[in-house]
């Protein structure tokens, strides 16, 4: 699930810099969490982190927001990609179940590894 935040904001700025995928932004009168951009810091750490850092515990789970741990780790590893992709990377590459996340021009990726595609196939799912 991703998280929400309140109207008990107190609009204190300290959990936007925290959020590993921008997801949190100054909204028209209190702080927003985008929930397509929020993965519950699912590939980033095992808690949330705005809810680590908020002094008035204003943020809970989004109840319109059901989402599987699978589903928020794709999440994640689409968030993943498409950052990448901006940074003008070649190509991606994501490597195994637990694997890391890359990026490499095509020179050094030719004889190695499983082929970049399978990896991004993979953030397609
Ligand atoms: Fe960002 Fe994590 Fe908070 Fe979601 S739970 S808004 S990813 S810091
Ligand atoms: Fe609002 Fe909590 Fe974020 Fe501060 S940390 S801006 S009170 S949601």
């Amino acid at each position: 699930m991703a998280l929400m935040i309140t109207d008990e904001c107190i609009n204190c700025d300290v959990c936007e810099p925290e959020c590993p995928n921008g997801a949190i932004s100054q909204g028209p009168e209190i702080y927003v969490i985008d929930p397509n951009r929020c993965t519950a810091c699912v590939g980033h750490f095992d808690v949330p982190q705005c809810r680590e850092v908020c002094p008035v515990d204003c943020i809970p789970l989004n109840p319109e927001w059901k989402e599987s741990q699978d589903e928020l780790r794709a999440k994640y590893l689409r968030l993943v990609a498409a950052g990448v992709a901006k940074a003008k990377a070649d190509h991606v590459t994501i490597a195994g179940h637990d694997g890391g996340t890359g990026a490499s021009p095509e020179s050094s990726i030719k004889h190695a590894g499983t082929p970049w595609e399978l990896g991004l196939a993979e953030t397609q799912q």
